[in-house]
């Protein structure tokens, strides 16, 4: 699922706020912080419950997530939407 313009516009100014408070986002990988982009779609990262020591399907929570990749070395960092204040 895309995220709306005003969800991109929210991540953009969350991450730009993030960089502000902390001097940059550095790549834990290739350490550089030159450039991020927002991936522009909404994840959905779930988590499953087993049952008797096998996975219930049926059972199923997620946590709503914005990625934004190293424009560097393709590393992927996942933020909680939810603390982005982001509500999808
Ligand atoms: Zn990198």
């Amino acid at each position: 699922m895309k995220l709306s313009n005003e969800d991109v516009q929210k991540a953009l100014k969350a991450l730009n706020d993030l960089k502000d408070v902390r001097g940059g986002i550095t790549c834990p990988i290739c350490k550089s912080n030159n450039k991020w982009d927002l991936n522009q779609t909404a994840f959905y990262l779930p988590s499953f419950q087993k049952k008797d020591g096998i996975f219930d399907f049926s059972y199923l929570e997620y946590m709503p997530a914005v990625a934004c990749i190293c424009g560097n070395c393709g590393y992927v960092a996942v933020f909680s939407s939810k603390v982005l204040g982001i509500d999808f």
